[in-house]
């Protein structure tokens, strides 16, 4: 669970050595008791170095380039961090142990040749690329040619299937024949071993390391070296390589670059789009921000001429795109009969997944909830499965028969009869992804049904198991989270449905209609990637909202084009610039008070054109025992905000001195919602 947590915004530490040592060499210095990993970020020549302690180690390794650096020093600014904390944060913790030796021998070891994926495909060779892809790839190559001046970052817009993997992998090619090093940056570590195979097929897998969250230390070590030392060519990876060490970086790619896993919850809270385009500019080496579905600040980056778009308005082979229908849930008689609740699934819709699975084709049904039930109810009381440690309902799992808390993770068994009147009529209200899968093979009893979620693939493999199945044909109707709607190329299905879309129309969060159109239009890219007569149903109680009627035309602009407007008018990104301050405490005023004082100590810097909102709980108020608060700040211009938040850490850090041990705290720049 992320916390909030502020090391504060200590600067450098000095240390003596007897020699000058240059700047970004990797070095082990003594910190208390401990001896720590460090960066040397200057030196200088001392007379006198009375009271400096002695540098430890200096470890084997070429220094830290000077744009790894620069990259690091504006984004520790930039989002309010100490340089040390957030320098130290994007170096592998495994450098921290690891010893001289170890690094020695790991330097020298070449990468292993290829892996089993790879050996498979034959080596690739690139399709003639279409007039659209080649006019793409021709940007990039324009801008690798141009060396030494500023960039305009690339926005390649185009449909899912539309051949915008092809352009990443042809423009990397170029890159390459350069003698550069290229960076493909992904959302999710389940996306990497899919594009993985694809760069391995063209490349060769010995030119090629992955950097994300699911290594284990060791591995992330070695990759990383493989980066910094050069030896890699090409670095595929999530949020985290954004800050790998590259000292030949020639192109950065950032693969669905609208995905909100590009944006840190924890620590530093820094966006990877954001530090890409970041560090392409201070390179200057050309970006590509690919997506069907562009973020809307990108969006309106491309329009306002800072970046250049690129677009692919056709799927590759003309492949047509799928049919979209709205199915209006108001319009439908009520089913009776056993589980049948609301919202119900259309008999239509039912008949055409069998249809489909007769025909041996397979549907996918999305479904934005785990488990079997969100909440427990009894009949005879107003007793509902509360969680006693959060201000949320805990989830009904049938599998265990457990009641979970989501939030904090409390879970104990479901109880026999009603806790507060002893009533044994309890039931389960609404529905999730388990009771979905247990009801679709209930009324289609021929179906093979396979639930694919969080909760069934928690074990190591148990996903790649899953998809093989599904790939395989062995499975007529998947039903899952948003999980199943991202990258997968799943050949046989042609029928998408989405069930209940609405629950996330109706969020408090400033983004969730931008979230929800780039869902669903995504989870539409599943169907009938093959070939033709792919449909995607929506079940709706809105099938006049503007959100759901641009969907049917797919019409991301004319979408893209009422959100923003809507944007505009409230004042809110890509209009305005937003900072939060978060605080946590075990007791429930705590966080306000702490937060209300800050919010006073920002007015009156009286630092230009701000908003100091006063603090609000957080949407979920109590998770794991913690009140959750937050207060905003906002202003029409990036710059002024930034010179205030610098202005007033300060105050911050000195008001949280006072708060000491009773609560926590963080900063987040541009946060994903509010
Ligand atoms: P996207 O990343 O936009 O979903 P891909 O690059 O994965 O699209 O392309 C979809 C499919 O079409 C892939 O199997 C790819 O190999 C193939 N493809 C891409 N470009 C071409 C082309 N110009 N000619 C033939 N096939 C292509
Ligand atoms: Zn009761
Ligand atoms: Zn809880």
């Amino acid at each position: 669970m992320a916390t909030p947590q502020h090391a504060g915004l200590e600067g450098a530490l000095d240390y003596c050595h007897g020699t000058a040592l240059a700047p970004g060499q990797l070095v082990r210095v003594p910190l208390g008791r401990r001896e720590v990993l460090g960066v040397v970020w200057a030196s200088e020549e001392l007379a006198d170095a009375e009271g400096l302690k002695p540098v430890g180690t200096l470890l084997p390794l070429p220094p830290l380039d000077s744009a790894w650096r620069a990259l690091v020093q504006f984004a520790a600014g930039y989002y309010q961090r100490g340089l040390g904390e957030f320098a130290l944060a994007a170096l592998p913790s495994s450098l921290q142990q690891a010893t001289v030796e170890q690094l020695q021998r790991r330097l020298a070891r070449p990468l292993p040749k290829a892996k089993a994926r790879a050996q498979q495909e034959a080596a690739a060779e690139s399709p003639a690329l279409n007039a659209a892809q080649h006019a793409a790839v021709a940007a990039v190559v324009a801008q690798l040619d141009a060396p030494g001046t500023a960039k305009q970052p690339l926005l390649l817009w185009g449909v899912t299937g539309s051949g915008k993997t092809e352009v990443y992998l042809n423009a990397a090619e170029r890159a390459l024949e350069r003698g550069g090093q290229v960076l493909v940056l992904v959302p999710e570590i389940n996306l990497t071993p899919q594009l993985e195979a694809r760069f391995a097929a063209r490349f060769g897998a010995e030119r090629i390391v992955t950097l994300h969250s699911g290594l284990t230390p060791a591995l992330r070590l070695r990759h990383w070296l493989a980066a910094h030392s050069g030896q890699a060519q090409l670095v595929l990876g999530t949020r985290l390589a954004v800050l790998a060490s590259l000292p030949r970086l020639a192109l950065v790619v950032v693969d669905e670059e609208h995905d909100a896993s590009f944006k840190a919850q924890d620590g530093a809270r820094q966006s990877a789009r954001d530090l890409a385009v970041l560090r392409a500019a201070q390179a200057q080496v050309p970006v590509l921000l690919g997506s069907a579905t562009p973020s809307l600040e990108s969006w309106h980056n491309a329009q306002t001429q800072r970046y250049q778009r690129l677009d692919l308005r056709e799927r590759v082979n003309a492949a047509p795109m799928p049919r979209i229908r709205l199915l209006d849930v108001k319009q439908q008689v009520k089913p009776s009969g056993p589980g049948m609740a609301q919202p119900p699934i259309a008999p239509q819709l039912l008949q055409a997944i069998e249809e489909r699975r007769a025909r041996g084709e397979q549907s996918l049904l999305l479904l934005n909830r785990r488990g079997y039930a969100p909440v427990l109810q009894c009949g005879a009381c107003a007793w509902k499965s509360g969680c006693p440690h959060c201000t949320a309902w805990r989830v009904f799992h049938k599998s265990d028969r457990t009641l979970r808390c989501h939030h904090c993770g409390f879970a104990d068994p479901v109880p026999r009869r009603c806790p507060d009147c002893g009533n044994a009529d309890i039931a389960p209200v609404g529905r999730g992804t388990e009771r979905l899968a247990e009801q679709i093979a209930a009324w289609l009893p021929e179906a093979r049904v396979l639930q694919l979620d969080a909760d069934t693939t928690r074990a190591v493999g148990s996903l790649e198991t899953a998809l093989a199945k599904v790939h395989a044909g062995e499975v007529d109707v998947l039903v899952g989270t948003q999980m199943i709607a991202k990258g997968h190329d799943f050949r046989r299905v042609s029928l998408v449905a989405a069930l209940n879309p609405d629950t996330m129309l109706f969020s408090s969060d400033f983004r969730a209609p931008e979230r929800l159109f780039s869902l669903l239009l995504q989870a539409a890219g599943r169907a009938g990637r093959a070939g033709g007569g792919g449909e995607v149903w929506i079940q709706t109680g809105q099938p006049k909202h503007p959100l759901f009627q641009a969907l049917t035309r797919q019409d991301y602009a004319g979408f893209t084009a009422l959100q923003l407007e809507e944007r505009q008018s409230a004042g809110l990104p890509p209009y305005a610039s937003l900072a939060l301050l978060r605080a946590d405490a075990k007791d429930e005023a705590a966080g306000r008070d702490f937060l209300a004082a800050c919010a006073l100590a920002g007015e009156q810097l009286g630092a230009g054109d701000l908003m100091w909102y006063p603090p609000v709980p957080h949407p979920i108020a109590k998770v794991a025992n913690q009140w959750r608060w937050q207060m905003l700040v906002e202003s029409p211009q990036r710059a002024v905000l930034q010179r205030a938040l610098k202005a007033w850490m300060p105050e911050v850090l000195r008001l949280a001195r006072q708060h000491r041990g009773v609560l926590r705290w963080a900063v987040d720049v541009d946060p994903s919602g509010i």
